[in-house]
């Protein structure tokens, strides 16, 4: 507000200062000329009527000098070439020398008008004979106390309009930082809530004055929808972990207790109760693993270490690993290299990424059927395509599947081993090669994934 204040009126008052002088040097200026003409106009009636040498004339002179003086409110004298006074309208100096510098001018040199240190005006015109000789001068002196009104008053008016203007920019300004201040306000009581975990909290967009506090309202909103996004994945993630591993863990105690239950039980039953124990603690150290290695991911513990291959070779070693897991179910494992390619990739990172999309397809695949993949690329990026035949996915579950722990069918997944980790192991690793990755499926006929991937990446960040 001092700011707005210092910003508006002190230009005003200096502004003023500068009108009220040229102003006053205006009227000086203009009032001088008049003294200075109202001389001459004098000093040539004094030549005409001969004023200074017919002393017969000198009532006359008297009367005239008297009149001209009152009329116009000055005091008028009048000296000869001496400098001796011969008239004055004041009747004091007449007899006197009066020699001040602005009468001298006037008979050495040039008429001159000029003010006086005490506020006068003097002006003072030289009184020439027929000859062209100067004989006198005329001096008119004037208090131009009228100027100093005139000036008074303009001053007062201005003064009244910039305590006017004054209280007016006061008023807006007080009222703008009020308009200003009050949202920020307002935001500041939300987001300080929102900073004490009500992720709930939001701010008022639409009432708002400004577009500017609109948008950061949005951003501040927009940023609390995903803390609660967040907080919510994470307490979902924490709940999916503790189902996950619950769930084995149910079947070793249930397996666990009916044998102790059971002190005679054969050694078959046994046999065959520790394997299926056996199974379920490997199933949960696979989840481990899987969770292990996605929070890695996440941490950015593990840095990328882009290295250029060739991905021919590479993909070439995930499908000859796979071939006997795809014979073992009597699928057709078909590698297609279009493209001899070479691309910076950190090949631990990208073999997972792939070997999880392959084995995707075979373990969602039924027997006889057939897993392609496809090698290609243009001039930027690589494009590796997983193709199935298999079992496919509805429309509306293309979109979750990248969750961890998502899995379509629970029941069945469990049979062939998911953990619902590989997707989002997939997807968080074709993110780290700055690379994008695409599904399409049909139910009952089949599936497509499309990871593409740039041909060059840089270690630095
Ligand atoms: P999972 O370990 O269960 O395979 P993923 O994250 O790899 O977990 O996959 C998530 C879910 O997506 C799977 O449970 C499965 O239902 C579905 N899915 C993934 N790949 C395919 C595929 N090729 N064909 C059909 N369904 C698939």
């Amino acid at each position: 507000m001092l700011t707005y204040i210092a910003v508006s009126i002190v230009p005003l008052v200096m502004f003023s200062s500068v009108i009220f002088k040229a102003t006053e040097n205006y009227y000086v200026e203009e009032r001088k000329k008049e003294l200075l003409n109202q001389a001459n106009i004098f000093a040539g009636h004094i030549t005409i009527s001969d004023y200074l040498f017919d002393a017969e004339k000198k009532g006359e002179f008297d009367e005239d000098i008297e009149n001209t003086s009152t009329e116009g409110g000055y005091r008028t004298i009048v000296v000869d070439s001496t400098g001796t006074v011969i008239n004055d309208s004041n009747r004091t100096e007449t007899g006197k020398m009066y020699l001040i510098p602005e009468i001298i001018e006037a008979l050495d040199n040039k008429d001159i008008a000029k003010l006086q240190p005490n506020g006068s005006i003097y002006a003072v015109a030289s009184i020439a004979d027929e000859a062209g000789q100067k004989v006198g001068a005329v001096l008119i002196a004037d208090m131009p106390s009228d100027i100093a009104e005139k000036m008074a008053e303009i001053k007062h008016q201005v003064y009244v309009l910039l305590a006017m203007v004054v209280s007016i920019v006061g008023c807006l300004v007080f009222w703008f930082a009020h308009i200003i201040t009050e949202p920020l306000n307002k935001m500041m009581q939300v987001i300080e809530k929102i900073a004490d975990g009500h992720l709930d909290q939001r701010l008022p967009v639409k009432q708002l004055n400004y577009h500017e506090m609109e948008m950061v309202s949005q951003s501040v909103n927009d940023m609390a929808t995903k803390l609660e996004q967040v907080d919510s994945s994470r307490q979902q993630f924490v709940s999916n972990v503790s189902h996950e591993l619950k769930t084995p863990l149910s079947s070793i105690k249930v397996l666990s207790e009916s044998l102790l239950m059971m002190p005679d039980a054969p050694k078959e039953m046994y046999v065959e109760f520790m394997g299926d124990i056996n199974s379920e603690v490997d199933r949960m150290t696979e989840i481990i693993n899987d969770l292990l290695t996605l929070v890695r991911l996440d941490q950015k513990e593990i840095p990328v270490n882009f290295v250029n291959e060739n991905l021919n070779k590479v993909i070439g070693d995930i499908v000859k690993r796979l071939q006997p897991i795809a014979g073992s179910k009597n699928i057709n494992l078909v590698y297609d290299e279009i493209k001899d390619v070479n691309a910076d990739i950190d090949e631990t990172k990208f073999t997972l990424a792939i070997s999880n999309l392959v084995e995707n397809g075979i373990k969602y695949t039924d027997d006889g059927g057939e897993v392609k993949v496809v090698l290609d690329s243009d001039h930027q990026n690589v494009f590796i395509t997983v193709s199935d035949t298999g079992i496919g996915m509805a429309e509306e579950e293309l979109s979750k599947i990248f969750q961890r722990f998502y899995r379509i069918d629970k029941t069945r997944d469990r049979e062939t081993g998911g953990t619902g980790l590989g997707l989002a192991i997939t997807h968080s690793t074709v993110l780290m090669h700055n690379g994008s990755i695409k599904v399409s499926s049909k139910e009952n006929e089949g599936t497509t994934f499309v990871v593409r991937i740039p041909l060059v990446n840089s270690n630095l960040k």
